[in-house]
């Protein structure tokens, strides 16, 4: 069957996306999956910029939500009309449509849509092994967030905050500190302008924070390393500005005998059940109004380019999807 897609043949700019057409060989537990929603993530321009290898050329996109249209002879959970969300797995999810293994892929309730689940299915997953599984939060913790306003972040400062968490955030403009604090953030650090370890040192009476989620990376490494108390806990989680430099172990000694990760979804959902009881756990946290999903940018999946120049530019916040 011809899919028509999105793919990376070469690692560079935004430029570097292609609109293909390509032949794909199902295999028996491939679902077709027609997209109706697709979830654009920070990830997927590192595998556009190559700062995560691939074998290429490849699809690109790591998360969609749609209608399955069709079923490999292997396939036992999921039928025609399902209609279903998935994140991980192969990138492909910059397309019309795809095939996919059923292991991905989680059926919707009726309370969740699909454009939702294209919003929230990778960033809330996230959210909820960071903040349930790395370091489990409860009302006594203080934690930094970096770029609390951001896909991932405004999804956690509302779950933590639900948990009774006392949140800092740091933003990259007085409009996203602004929409940090209506989403949860007891304080928001503008970043570009103050010295973060500085600021967290002030905001708690010298100690710092139990936790600290860095997805930031190279730019905001050495604040957040100044900003976590004795035993703290250092959540690297990503590279929005470039990978962050080699952990000096010694360092984490004489700061404190502090604690260092750098996690993956992949990793905190490598097993159907733990996938199955993740996604349990978002959804209901949506349908009781726990966590409200802000989708503020909606493009065309044509416009994939423009939606990676606006992310990389710091342009948006909340969830982005694309409609084909
Ligand atoms: P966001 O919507 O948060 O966008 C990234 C934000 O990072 C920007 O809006 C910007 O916010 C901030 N930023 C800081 N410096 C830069 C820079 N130099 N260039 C661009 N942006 C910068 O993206 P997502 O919600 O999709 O993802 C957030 C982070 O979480 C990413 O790093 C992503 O890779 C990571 N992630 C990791 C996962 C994991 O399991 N390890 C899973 C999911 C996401 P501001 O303007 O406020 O500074």
């Amino acid at each position: 069957m011809k899919i028509h897609a999105w793919q990376i043949s070469k690692p560079g700019g935004p430029e570097a996306l292609e609109w293909s057409e390509r032949e794909i060989e199902p295999q028996a537990n491939d679902v077709l999956v027609r997209h109706t929603a697709i979830g654009v993530n920070f990830i997927d321009t590192y595998f556009r910029k190559g700062l995560y290898p691939a074998p290429l050329p490849i699809g690109i996109g790591a998360e969609g939500a749609g209608i399955v249209e069709a079923v490999g002879s292997g396939v036992t959970e999921f039928s025609v009309g399902d209609r279903v969300g998935y994140c991980g797995g192969t990138p492909g999810s910059y397309s019309e449509a795809r095939f996919i293994d059923e292991a991905s892929l989680v059926r919707l309730p009726d309370a969740i849509n699909e454009e939702v689940s294209a919003a929230c299915l990778l960033k809330g997953l996230t959210v909820a092994y960071l903040i349930f599984k790395t370091f489990p939060l409860n009302a006594s913790h203080t934690a930094l967030f970096h770029a609390a306003a951001g896909g991932v972040g405004l999804i956690f400062c509302q779950w933590a905050k639900s948990l009774g968490v006392r949140i800092i955030g740091t933003a990259g403009s007085e409009e996203k500190a602004a929409l940090a604090y209506e989403n949860g953030c007891d304080e928001v650090i503008l970043y570009r302008e103050q010295d973060v370890a500085r600021r967290v040192r002030e905001l708690t009476d010298g100690r710092g924070v139990d936790v600290a989620y860095d997805a930031v990376g190279k730019d905001t490494f050495e604040g957040t390393l100044g900003s976590l108390a004795p035993r703290g806990l250092f959540v690297s989680f990503g590279n929005a500005s470039g990978p962050p430099p080699a952990v000096n172990a010694l360092d984490l000694m004489s700061r404190g005998s502090l604690f260092f990760t750098r996690t993956s979804l992949m990793h905190y959902t490598s097993t159907r059940a733990e996938l199955l009881a993740l996604s349990r756990k978002l959804f209901e946290a949506i349908e009781h109004g726990t966590v409200k999903i802000h989708i503020n940018h909606r493009y065309r999946l044509a416009d994939a380019p423009q939606v990676h120049r606006d992310l990389e530019a710091r342009r948006t916040t909340g969830s982005v999807i694309m409609v084909p």
